[in-house]
């Protein structure tokens, strides 16, 4: 309802699952970053121990051959066979080398070189070679076997040969023997030199050794290779191989896992959010609504009115108190209280105005904002139809009730648009809406804020003016309507606080009420009344008695103790009730009542006419006498309505038993019309104001007449500005 769910759309993600989802990406990210980083180190760290490894295993073929063809030359046989005379050397080098060649041996070449350099003999593959050395290994051979010398017998390496790269190996050949050492000083250095070749298929099995694949030579570098030099130190090309990396291993094999992990993590992720966001926003629509109503509660609203603000769209605002709330919640328990919430809750939503919104802000108060351009004049007829239901008794289970309500309305068409003023006017027009005598509402405007000023200075003047004696009461004549003689007074209570203007009971009963002054004030009025009304013959007195009076349980019983106390005669004291005391909670009002009826005390409705109870609501009681409210007084005159509404209301009083008071006569056509309808007897300023106990003991002694006595009364009070006269 009222747009509700938009007002939560702004929840859908909140900060922190956005953090979550930043931290998730981010550390995939890390992640991602660390494995990948792990992968080339670990590619890194391979390719550097394969390079070594093949390093290693090129320079042990040729430390190896280096050994072999050592083994070979440093023999004593070795050492007879080749320094001996050219055929004699042939036949032993034949025979001892020429088949070591073939086949798959370590070396497939093996020559003879003499200290010129020149070849002795030479044998490829099983088989003899005729040329030279040089024609087979190229010249760098014999620069290896020119670097080696008596004290470094053996050098090798590889060089590149006509038949591609091979490793070789030259070694002096000597004798082990001693004897031998004579020969070998006599003759000229002979060597061998030993070749086998770097092929493919020697690297390709060097390679399957080092469980790397395709182990190959190549000119320029691969994606792993390593750089090999020659005998001399120069660049020769690469050893190039094609080993899987094991960090691409480890990523390839990892990869699917890690991916399905990072899905799942996600799907997870993503489940969380949905079900936080969800929760978030349950959360947040749970703060701003009231658990028990269901409607938005005052976050809620002021959250609205802002977007309203924001937007530039006008508003207005009733706030709404319920009058006799309070009663209902402590006669029937709080169930019950609860119950009438709610269907205060479901009226105010039905009445609300389109594109409005219903909010509760408190116990017993609901506001109801209205926006757009028709914002007063909807919140205008809201009001007006609120309290025409309130009118209306509520059904509540099996019990009927009625209570009121005191509306305060604001709105940004009175410039103002900040959402915390609006709302301090509109609460601020409720309470003067309530004080100006409830089931009304109140348009803001600036003397309210005055009055509040006021109402706050006599909230304070009030708290000694008791003991400061600075109440009196004022006693104002109710005459026979046939007769014109006086046959009661109305005592009506007069503040007059020293230095300042007497404040009228209209402008500060109320706020006692509301600072349970009342009942100190109210025990005051009844003593008082009582002592001064004790010497005026059979005349009866009519004490005001407030609803805060009559809440109290103890009131009866302090009733009679002041009679008591007093020793005034019950028959001549009636009570004046307002009937929003009985509309409110009648089943309390009926117990109370019927325990001052019992005392003998009589008991008036007042100011009836000016609310919202029937006589036929008043039936249920037995009240003595009807007041008839001035307002309906001035209106009968002009008004259908209010000429009706006389006419019936003395009919049914009659029917009831009751005598019926008119109030507020203030001229002769008003007194000839209630006559006329019914009235038994007349109030007001036509026959006399209120007057003080002294000025009417005079007159009922009847040394002065009635108009000098209220003479003299208005002289001695002169009507008061804060006065706030009804009708
Ligand atoms: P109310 O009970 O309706 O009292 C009658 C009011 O009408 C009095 O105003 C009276 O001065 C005024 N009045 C009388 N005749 C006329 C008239 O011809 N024309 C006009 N316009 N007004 C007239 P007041 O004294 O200012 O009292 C105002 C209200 O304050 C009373 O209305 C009553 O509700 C309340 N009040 C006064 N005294 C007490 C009290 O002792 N206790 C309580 N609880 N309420 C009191
Ligand atoms: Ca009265
Ligand atoms: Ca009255």
């Amino acid at each position: 309802m009222f747009g509700y769910s938009k007002l939560h759309q702004r929840f859908s993600l909140s900060t922190p699952i956005l953090a979550l989802v930043v931290a998730f990406v981010g550390l995939l990210i890390v992640m991602g970053f660390s494995l990948m980083r792990t992968a080339t180190e670990a590619n890194s760290v391979d390719s550097e121990r394969v390079s070594h490894a093949v390093t290693n295993a090129v320079r042990n073929t040729v430390t190896q051959l280096s050994a072999l063809s050592d083994d070979n030359a440093y023999w004593d046989d070795a050492a007879g066979g080749i320094y001996a005379e050219h055929a004699q050397m042939h036949v032993f080098a034949e025979r001892t080398w020429r088949d070591t060649t073939a086949g798959d041996r370590a070396y497939d070449h093996i020559f003879g070189v003499d200290t010129d350099h020149q070849t002795l003999f030479g044998f490829i593959s099983g088989a003899e070679a005729h040329g030279a050395i040089t024609q087979y290994l190229g010249a760098d051979s014999l620069r290896i076997v020119a670097a080696v010398t008596r004290t470094t017998p053996t050098r090798s390496g590889i060089i590149r040969t006509p038949d591609g790269l091979r490793i070789v190996a030259a070694a002096y050949v000597r004798p082990t023997s001693d004897n031998s050492v004579a020969v070998q000083a006599a003759t000229q250095p002979r060597y061998i030199v030993m070749s086998s070749p770097l092929s493919r298929a020697d690297l390709a099995a060097m390679g399957r050794d080092l469980v790397i694949g395709d182990l190959r030579h190549l000119d320029a570098p691969g994606p792993q290779s390593v750089p090999i030099n020659d005998y001399f130190g120069r660049p020769i090309g690469y050893l190039a191989w094609n080993a899987a990396l094991p960090g691409d291993l480890a990523l390839a094999r990892a990869g699917p896992m890690v991916a399905m992990a990072t899905f799942a993590a996600l799907l997870t992720l993503l489940i969380l959010i949905g079900r936080s966001s969800d929760a978030v926003q349950e959360l947040n629509r749970v703060a701003m609504l009231d658990s028990l109503s269901e409607l938005p509660n005052r976050r809620a609203l002021r959250r609205a009115m802002r977007r309203s603000t924001r937007n530039g769209t006008p508003m207005a605002l009733a706030f709404i108190d319920l009058d006799g709330f309070k009663g209902v919640n402590d006669s029937f328990g709080h169930a019950v209280g609860d119950a009438l919430i709610c269907e205060c809750a479901r009226l105010a939503t039905r009445i609300m105005p389109p594109g409005g919104m219903v909010a509760r802000i408190g116990g017993d108060e609901f506001a109801i904002l209205a926006r757009g351009a028709d914002a007063d004049a909807d919140i205008n007829a809201c009001s007006v139809a609120l309290l025409d239901h309130m009118r209306q008794p509520f059904h509540v289970g099996e019990r009927t009730m009625a209570i009121g309500a005191s509306i305060g309305l604001a709105g940004t068409s009175a410039g103002c648009t900040d959402v915390n003023e609006l709302m301090r006017q509109a609460d601020i027009a409720m309470y003067a809406a309530k004080r100006s005598g409830k089931m009304c509402s109140r348009w803001f405007s600036t003397d309210l804020d005055h009055q509040r000023v006021v109402a706050q200075d006599i909230e304070l003047g009030l708290r000694n003016a008791l003991e400061r004696d600075e109440f009196h009461v004022h006693y104002q004549p109710i005459i026979h309507a046939k007769t014109g003689r006086i046959v009661a007074v109305e005592a009506l209570l007069r503040w007059n606080p020293p230095g300042r203007p007497a404040i009228g009971p209209d402008a500060f009963i109320p706020i006692a009420e509301e600072t349970g002054l009342i009942d100190q004030l109210g025990r005051f009025v009844l003593r008082r009344a009582m002592m001064d009304a004790q010497q005026w013959g059979t005349t009866t007195l009519s004490v005001n008695v407030s609803v805060a009076q009559l809440r109290n349980p103890t009131f009866p019983t302090l009733l009679a103790d002041i009679l008591h106390e007093t020793g005034f005669p019950v028959e001549r004291l009636a009570l004046e009730i307002t009937e929003t005391y009985i509309v409110y909670d009648p089943a309390t009002a009926r117990d109370v009542l019927d325990a001052i009826q019992a005392l003998g005390v009589r008991l008036a409705i007042d100011d009836f006419g000016s609310g919202y109870a029937s006589i036929g609501f008043l039936r249920q009681f037995t009240f003595n006498t009807v007041k008839l409210d001035r307002s309906l007084v001035a209106d009968a005159t002009t008004d259908k309505g209010a000429h009706a509404m006389v006419f019936a209301s003395v009919a049914m009083a009659r029917a009831l038993g009751m005598t019926i008071v008119a109030e507020g006569i203030e001229n002769e056509a008003q007194a000839l019309f209630m006559r006329s309808a019914g009235a038994d007897y007349l109030q007001g300023w036509l026959y006399a104001s209120a007057i003080d106990a002294d000025g009417m003991t005079a007159y009922l002694e009847a040394p002065v007449t009635l108009a000098q006595a209220n003479q003299r009364a208005q002289a001695a009070q002169p009507l008061q500005a804060l006065t706030q006269r009804r009708g």
